[in-house]
């Protein structure tokens, strides 16, 4: 199998867990690339020969982004809603419903194409893996679809139907998603998830949901507490869950409960940057014992942006986070929120998936907010 050494790493991100800071930082690094695994790590003097070397000139480096939470599958786009919110019309879950039909209205071909350029427009910026989950077609007809085209794309696809009632009977709409929908979607889904809040369902129909998901072999996570206080989080450390999404809205027990659950609070500091909410408090979090991640949340809706250096430069801005903080969330976390052990660190035995910044270190990330300083992404020991 060739080898490859990328030399000359102004600061190498390794995530080790073994390492007493948090990043793992290796100063003047290398790395070495085995086929699509990373078979070395260290400083750059000590580096063993290799079939092939990449000079990265002093260029920091560091794992790809592990993007825990996105809504590629779509049509369409809500410029004229997000220009209406920020001349002060407040966000409202029910737009949902201009993207669903849009997104039945689109052949599978033009879903596949939108979905293709979104990735791609994620690995420009650094994204290596990504969650994709359905949720704008809510027939089972159309979330059957949806999960076939992300699952072109992603092995990380999350079943969606309860995402906004579409309209009718919302009991009855239940029992289509843990039924027949349910049935459709399940070959092409990993993950199970329902949006839990005001003016979508409730936390006695998302304990239904998740636990029909179960019992077709679907792992669990929800969207919970964005709009307002709610049960939704506490469902989450209830049942186990490994991931609760959004997290805006906390009380003390909701903290407390995650920290005893040990879930995982995926915050998607784009969100509030798109509908001019609150940010959540992730210093809080985090000083409470959360482990805490942080994802795009791409959707047309409430955050159309797919750049994962945005949130890390948000969640350093607004959410009290370190810049070192906001890296290993956006990578070692979201892995984590993921239940994936192959992907989110540069170490020995894990997929090479990396980012090039021009950049000196990984700070750069949230002190440049703005600035495209991926320069090159590497997935599965290839550059792209
Ligand atoms: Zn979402």
């Amino acid at each position: 199998m060739t080898t490859t050494l990328i030399t000359n790493i102004g600061e190498l991100v390794t995530n080790d867990p073994e390492a007493e800071d948090l990043l793992g930082l290796v100063q003047d690094a290398a790395l070495v690339v085995e086929g699509s695994r990373i078979a070395w790590t260290g400083r750059a003097a000590d580096a063993p020969d290799a079939d092939e070397r990449v000079d990265l000139g002093g260029r920091a480096v560091v794992p790809g982004f592990v993007d825990s939470h996105s809504h590629l599958v779509f049509a369409g786009d809500r410029a004229q809603e997000f220009a209406a919110r920020m001349a002060g019309t407040p966000y409202a879950a029910g737009g949902i419903r201009t993207t669903v039909a849009a997104t039945r209205a689109a052949t599978d071909e033009q879903l596949t194409s939108h979905v293709a350029r979104l990735v791609e427009e994620m690995r420009r910026q650094g994204t290596t893996t990504v969650e994709i989950k359905s949720g704008y077609g809510l027939t089972v007809k159309d979330e059957a679809r949806s999960l076939a085209v992300a699952r072109q794309f992603t092995e990380e696809t999350t079943y969606l139907g309860a995402h906004v009632v579409p309209d009718g009977d919302p009991g009855e709409y239940v029992d289509l998603v843990t039924g027949p929908m349910l049935d459709a979607a399940r070959e092409h889904a990993r993950w199970i998830d329902v949006f839990c809040e005001r003016g979508a369902f409730d936390a006695d129909q998302a304990r239904a949901i998740l636990g029909a998901g179960a019992g077709a072999g679907l792992r669990g996570r929800l969207h919970a507490n964005q709009l307002g206080y709610g049960d939704g989080v506490r469902l989450a450390a209830e049942l186990g869950l490994l991931a609760v999404d959004h997290c805006t809205y906390l009380a003390d027990e909701d903290v407390d409960a995650l920290r005893d659950s040990g879930t995982i609070a995926t915050l998607l500091p784009g969100v509030e940057f798109s509908t001019r909410q609150p940010y959540p408090d992730a210093r809080r979090l985090i000083d409470a014992g959360v482990r805490v991640a942080i994802a795009s949340d791409c959707n047309p809706g409430s955050c159309f942006t797919s750049s994962v250096p945005l949130c890390i430069a948000l969640a350093v801005r607004e959410m009290g986070m370190t810049p070192a903080e906001a890296v290993h969330a956006a990578t070692y976390r979201g892995a984590e929120a993921l239940d994936r052990d192959d992907v989110g660190a540069l170490v020995v035995g894990r997929r090479a998936d990396l980012a090039v910044l021009d950049a000196p270190t990984h700070v750069h990330l949230a002190y440049r907010p703005g600035v495209p300083l991926v320069v090159q992404t590497w997935i599965a020991g290839r550059p792209g």
